[in-house]
């Protein structure tokens, strides 16, 4: 596993408290590789202006710029259409538009929201949110004992009520990955409109939303290699139409008047009110010619690799469960280690120059269902090598010594 791209990251050279940094949080956030942070500070050092407003050349040649990272995200996820990509703040900000603007005109009470017990609280809470406001319940879709969507529940719980199936295409605690084509024909039959957070699945493999048949779909920048603060919201565009804006201010309107009102600017403006953030827009179109430069070929191949070896090298450890090992999944564990905390485990392996996550991972549900209240996380990145699986049981051999 010997790859010249991963020369781009300058942060596999780095040291953690005085040893080789293993950086294992990717499903947190990727790391970036030179060309994205090029892309930024070319724009903050030399190319600044504002976007959409301007007439003089910097504003223009960078208004430009700004669109074809559109276009990039259209091609990324093989939309039909480049207005229906909005630029968001990131997962969290997409699934808050929707929930609020597509939930507060097409819920009401009795109507029901299916999510998974998979879900991170960005896909819980914000329908929770609007559940509360429009009285629509909130159900959602519970595990087999092997940590996989329970497909035969999901069916009985698909009923007339049912109005959006918003569901994670990859579980970001257990990286499970989670059978939604087959879920969203189901779904389709029933008229049920369908969200998906591919906030996990857009660094793992290919994602069409036209093959897929999703109403939307969102993800984040910062881990598909790109700088934090830009993500994205993509959707049917006669979805997309005829939902009001979630935000008022400049960009997002056509005409604004004290005495008649304010009528809304097309797609993507609508959605896209004040100053985006431009840099971040550059940095992810960078981020996403990387991608597409290195492969989903290599990036899928190397992700099998690192997922196979640290499997049989966690499970060669005495006292190590891996949650929902045994399922279809990407290169993203979360275990735990008999008779330490995880906190604890975490320390040890931050000593060691290992970062992992450790917590409820923003998913306390799923936690219930696994029956802890934290377990450890580690999740790889495509410039991962084995060395770094070597790192990472090498000390939790090392805590065990310690705590056991
Ligand atoms: N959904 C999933 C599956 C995630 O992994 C995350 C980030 N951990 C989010 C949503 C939220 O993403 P962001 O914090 O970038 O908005």
């Amino acid at each position: 596993m010997s790859f010249a791209w991963i020369d781009s990251f300058p942060m596999l050279s780095e040291t953690m408290n005085g040893k080789r940094l293993a950086y294992l949080d990717s499903a947190a956030t990727a790391l970036k590789p030179l060309p994205v942070v090029a892309a930024m500070s070319d724009y903050l050092l030399k190319h600044t202006s504002n976007v959409h407003r301007g007439i003089y050349r910097l504003s223009e040649e960078n208004t430009s710029a700004y669109e074809v990272v559109r276009d990039q995200v259209a091609e990324f996820i093989h939309a039909p259409a480049r207005e229906s990509v909005i630029f968001t703040k990131g997962t969290t900000d997409a699934i808050n538009a929707v929930a609020s603007s597509w939930g507060r005109t097409h819920l009401k009470s009795g109507d029901e929201i299916l999510i998974t017990d998979l879900e991170h609280h960005a896909n819980i809470v914000p329908w929770q949110m609007i559940a509360e406001a429009t009285g629509a319940k909130v159900v959602s879709v519970p595990l087999t004992a092997d940590y996989q969507i329970d497909l035969h529940a999901f069916h009985k719980l698909l009923t007339p009520k049912t109005k959006m199936l918003a569901m994670t295409m990859v579980s970001n605690t257990l990286g499970v990955i989670v059978p939604v084509q087959e879920m969203i024909s189901a779904a389709k039959k029933h008229g049920v409109t369908v969200l998906l957070d591919a906030a996990q699945a857009a660094p793992h493999f290919e994602i069409n939303v036209q093959a897929l048949g999703c109403d939307f779909l969102v993800f984040s920048g910062h881990k598909v290699f790109g700088p934090n603060g830009v993500g994205v919201l993509w959707g049917k565009k006669e979805l997309l139409e005829a939902m009001p804006p979630y935000q008022g201010g400049g960009n997002m309107i056509s005409t604004v008047s004290i005495e008649t009102g304010t009528t809304w600017n097309k797609l993507p403006e609508k959605f896209e009110a004040g100053t985006p953030v431009i840099a971040e827009v550059l940095g992810f179109g960078a981020a996403l010619k990387f991608v597409k430069a290195v492969g989903w070929k290599e990036i899928e191949a190397q992700d099998h690799v690192l997922k196979t070896a640290a499997t049989e090298a966690l499970l060669n450890i005495p006292g190590v469960k891996i949650f929902g090992e045994k399922a279809h999944k990407v290169a993203t564990f979360g275990f735990e280690v008999a008779g330490i905390h995880p906190q604890d485990l975490g320390s040890v392996l931050d000593k060691e120059g290992v970062a992992i996550r450790t917590g409820h991972h923003c998913t306390q549900p799923l936690m219930a269902r696994c029956g802890v209240t934290a377990m450890a996380r580690a999740s790889f990145g495509p410039y991962n090598t084995l060395t770094v699986i070597q790192q990472l049981t090498s000390a939790i051999e090392k805590a065990r010594r310690l705590f056991l």
